[in-house]
Formats: structure tokens, sequence, C-alpha cells
């Protein structure tokens, strides 16, 4: 069977694949190694810990917004994944349910070329690739204040994420963004972009099986965000709303 990692980890999540979404999977594993020669997509490639690492974790990710309540068995929800990279967390998750709505916003083209390629080759429908910084989307009518979810795995710390997602949220939205050993940190430094951006941390929880050591932290949208942030390129980064 392929995928034999992540098809344990899913049913550890309560959450089991079928033949063809591990297919999807597996062809998925396929594509990121190909393309991982020509563009920096991941350092991890062995194939079982692309399981664990890349494709569990993001199923861990969407099992605990379902079991928060912040998605819903069979609903639609309109998803935007900050900083894909080479999808992760949002495509796996998409994989795995299939009523959620994906936009993956990712600044490097040569990255969303990949993302692009993979969502035609998966016939992955409802999913939306786009080339560009949050700073820029952010400011477009069609994507301000549009999302249900924003998702953020590993691209910047909690302050500045909360300027470059807020945004994008409906009041009432979430921004969940897994973190490693300086959540704590990472949340207290984090007050006043929460203050100026109108959210909320509402938890912060440790992720279930297979990572145990992260942390998934969920800000809650209260408030709309003033038309000044996200700041133009690269400010939000260089002088956090500390
Ligand atoms: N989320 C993926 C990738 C993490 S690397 C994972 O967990 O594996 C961070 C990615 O975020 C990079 O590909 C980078 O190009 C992208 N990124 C960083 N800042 C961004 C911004 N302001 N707007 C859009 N993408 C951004």
């Amino acid at each position: 069977m392929p995928m034999e990692v992540l098809a344990r980890a899913a049913e550890g999540l309560g959450l089991p694949l079928s033949a063809q979404q591990l297919q999807q999977f597996e062809e998925y594993y396929h594509e990121l190694i190909a393309a991982n020669r020509h563009v920096n997509l991941t350092s991890i490639t062995d194939y079982q810990e692309v399981q664990r690492r890349h494709f569990g974790e993001s199923l861990a990710v969407g099992a605990a917004l379902y079991r928060a309540g912040v998605l819903k068995p069979g609903e639609t929800a309109r998803v935007l994944d900050l900083g894909a990279g080479a999808g992760f967390p949002g495509l796996p998750m998409r994989i795995a349910h299939p009523a959620l709505r994906l936009t993956i916003l990712e600044a490097t083209r040569k990255k969303t070329a990949f993302l692009e390629r993979l969502v035609t080759r998966l016939s992955l429908e409802g999913v939306t690739v786009i080339t560009g910084r949050a700073e820029i989307v952010a400011h477009e009518p069609a994507h301000r204040e549009g999302y249900d979810l924003a998702l953020a795995r590993a691209v910047a710390p909690l302050a500045v994420l909360v300027e470059l997602a807020l945004p994008f949220l409906k009041v009432g939205g979430c921004l969940a963004t897994p973190k490693g050993s300086r959540a704590s940190q990472e949340m207290a430094e984090a007050d006043r972009a929460l203050a100026l951006c109108g959210g909320r941390i509402v938890s912060a929880e440790p992720l279930p099986s297979p990572t145990p050591t992260l942390t998934l932290v969920l800000v809650e949208k209260l408030a709309p965000t003033p038309a000044a942030y996200p700041r133009r390129p690269g400010a939000p980064t260089k002088r956090p709303l500390h």
C-alpha cells in the first residue's frame, strides 16, 4: 500500500483516507521530489519523513481545526494558505477535506509554478494558486476580508503573521498557525499587533500525534483591520508591531 505511514497517522487522527486520496498523496510525493531537483521546495525528502512531517503534520492541523469547531465536517469554508511553499499545510488538508475552497498564496514564482502543475495533475477543484506577497494581495478587494480561515506554517513570527493574515479574514474568521518551542514567546510579543489588527488569541493547544511537539495557535478576528495594514512589502518583518 502506498503512503502507509500517512494512512496510519490519518487513522490515528480519526480521518481514514480512501485509496484515491492515498494515491493523490503518493503522486504529490513524487512530483515534490522531482521538482525539488530544480526548485528549493523542501529539505525533507525521505519517503517516510515527508509522510510524517509534511503530510501528517498538515492533516493534524486540519484535525485540530475540526475538533475545535473552526471547520465543520462537509461544510465549505474559504481557506487561505499564506506562504505555502510546496503547499503545506493547505494542500494536504484540501486532499483530505474536499469541501474546503483553498487559495494558496506564495511569493516565489517557481514554487507557484510547481503548485499549479500539481493541482492540475491531482485534478483538485476549488483550489486557486496566487503568486504574490501578502502585503500587496491583502489590499485587493477580492481578497480583503474574504476568508474564513488563514493557515501559515513556518512563514513568520506570530506578530508578523497577525499583520499579514488578519486583513484577509472576515470578522469572526480565524488564523491557525503551528508553532514550535518559541510559541509562548511569540504570543507574548504579538499583543500589540493583535490590538492594532483586531485579533485575539483564542487557544494554543498541542497538536495531536504525529507532531506532539507543536502548538497550534488560534487567533480570532474580532474587528475589521485598519486599511493601513499590512504595511508595504518587507515592513511587517523589518519592523514588527511589537
Ligand atoms: N508553509 C510552507 C513553506 C514555509 S517557507 C511549509 O511549512 O513548508 C515560507 C514561505 O513563505 C516561502 O516559500 C516564502 O516565499 C513565503 N512567504 C514569506 N513571506 C511571504 C509573504 N509576505 N507573502 C507571500 N509569501 C511569503
